[in-house]
């Protein structure tokens, strides 16, 4: 029944929520033979608590009266709680309420289907079969969904943030500035001269290159910092939290992790350097200037010899160069 033998944990895990024993045993006893792995509650107020819990089994068979909570408050409460990012729960309502009122009823509150008791076995192992069957569509669903909103903020070669990306994480840390006023900083970095690199050793090499580089830059970067590809061999970082005073060090250690050894690709080693434009916010700013402001930074960096930084502190809107770091 389960599409793989890796989909069963998911797709096979049934909750029961019965509180007649003699019901609660012949449904237990069914669904084990059929290969399912079942868990029981007792009362509604269990099976809220099961169902609320982590993990819990993604189909549900459900009576509808039950102490504590009905199985149609149950229902309701689900639906209520449900998140389009969640795996679906898909509740098959069981009950002796069997008018066509009554049916209504119980689809109306969110279940799915609905049989009624007494019951013939066979048809509720085909109701679970379909219900199985809307689950694995449902997070077959998901996952496409997350893998291209992962596809469109990424950088397909790098999978660090793309430029879309990592202007909306600057946008969001400038808006936590004008909320907080806690200084932070960015930085442009530049690899010196990687067009060499791909005249070289041509564009494979020179791609494998640049995914080095973003591991060791990412190796040097907190866990709370943003990386994200700007242009070719170009990467900008949102550092927050980050005054003048850190972002040296951090600008020292992002240098060297390049630097420091040679990157060994095919039996070459190749030496690369990285020239960083650093700008750390103190007064309200917008996007573009603090772009322009790294920008300007930069090609300071590039021009005084590359394989270093260059930083500046903006203040009252405007920049001022602070001090240069070389090699
Ligand atoms: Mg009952």
């Amino acid at each position: 029944m389960p599409s793989s033998p890796t989909d069963q944990d998911f797709y096979s895990r049934v909750l029961i929520a019965e509180d007649d024993l003699t019901s609660r045993r012949l449904l237990h006893t069914l669904l084990m033979k059929w290969g399912f792995d079942v868990v029981v509650a007792s009362d509604g107020r269990e099976a809220w608590e099961i169902l609320q819990g982590d993990d819990p089994p993604r189909l549900v068979i459900l009576d509808w009266m039950m102490p504590e909570k009905d199985g149609l408050e149950i229902c309701r409460a689900l639906r209520e709680h449900s998140n389009e990012d969640e795996p679906y729960s898909y509740v098959i309502m069981l009950t002796t309420k069997a008018s066509i009122d009554e049916i209504v009823m119980g689809m109306e509150a969110g279940a799915d289907d609905y049989i009624t008791k007494p019951f013939s076995p066979h048809e509720l192992r085909v109701r679970l079969r379909a219900g199985m069957r809307i689950i694995e569509l449902q997070s077959r669903l998901i996952a496409a969904r997350e893998a291209m909103r992962f596809e469109a903020t990424h950088d397909f070669l790098t999978r660090v943030w793309n430029r879309l990306a990592i202007f909306e994480i600057l946008q969001n840390e400038l808006g936590r500035f004008q909320r907080e006023g806690r200084p932070f900083s960015i930085i442009l970095a530049d690899l010196d001269h990687f067009k060499k690199v791909n005249d070289t050793y041509g564009h494979p090499v020179g791609d494998e290159v640049l995914r080095e580089s973003i591991r060791r830059i990412k190796g040097s970067l907190r866990s709370y910092d943003s990386i994200g590809r700007y242009g070719g061999e170009e990467f900008l970082i949102v550092l927050p939290e980050t005054d003048e005073k850190e972002i040296i060090g951090i600008a020292e250690r992002l240098r060297t992790a390049l630097s420091g050894r040679p990157i060994h690709i095919l039996g070459n080693d190749i030496h690369l350097t990285m020239s960083l434009g650093v700008v750390t916010v103190h007064s309200q700013s917008g996007l573009d200037q603090l772009i322009t402001e790294a920008d300007s930074a930069l090609y300071s960096a590039k021009h005084s010899g590359r394989d270093r930084a260059e930083f500046m502190v903006l203040q009252c809107g405007s920049a001022h160069q602070a001090w240069r770091m070389q090699q």
